[in-house]
């Protein structure tokens, strides 16, 4: 081959493989899109950055809905490049290290991702308090896990893990007292169990 070929080969062979991420990038966007719209209550859309916006990405947000100033919210959200990698990653990862209390930082990750995801959906369903949207986005954190491939048992677990480790360290504004049990924000009063 040519070096002339060759170059014409490696920018074919580049902008398959780019085409190619594209795809599963809005495949991806999609599944995730329909787990959203679940719990929001109407059609709403996910965006997973592409690789070349994830690189200028600098809002250190986990993921993001913009309301109006009617307190009205988008019909999107958008997440964080690591939020959707760790999503990517969550029907592969292995939980069984819950049973020993042994989980590390990636498996945390893979299930906060999930939280995030429910997090976001209630705010798309209309909740644009902080404290409102991660008390709801606590009890379906497993909704989410499970919708995503995550087995039940350990979806429940998952969801149990990332309340018992994760809304104690909350900045307070994520926070509610109404946040327990038979609480206002309790999205099963009638039901003890929680979150
Ligand atoms: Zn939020």
């Amino acid at each position: 081959m040519t070096g002339k070929a060759l170059a014409v080969t490696l920018v074919a062979a580049i902008a398959a493989a780019g085409f190619v991420k594209h795809e599963d990038r809005l495949r991806e966007q999609n599944r995730l899109a329909v787990v959203a719209s679940e719990l929001a209550g109407r059609p709403v859309g996910v965006r997973c950055p592409s690789f070349l916006r994830g690189l200028v990405d600098v809002h250190g947000d986990a993921g993001r809905v913009r309301f109006n100033a009617n307190g009205r919210p988008a019909g999107y959200t958008d997440l964080s490049p690591d939020t959707c990698q760790a999503l990517r990653r969550l029907p592969h990862t292995d939980f069984s290290c819950l049973q020993h209390h042994a989980c590390g930082y990636g498996a945390f990750d893979a299930a906060w991702a999930a939280h995030t995801l429910a997090h976001e959906a209630f705010h798309l369903r209309g909740y644009e308090d902080e404290a409102v949207a991660e008390c709801y986005a606590m009890q379906d954190t497993a909704f989410v896990a499970e919708r995503l491939g995550v087995k039940p048992p350990i979806a429940y677990a998952l969801q149990q893990w990332v309340w018992d480790k994760g809304y104690r360290n909350e900045p307070d504004d994520y926070r509610s007292p109404e946040c327990r049990p038979g609480g206002a924000l309790d999205l099963t009063p009638q039901t003890p169990s929680w979150p």
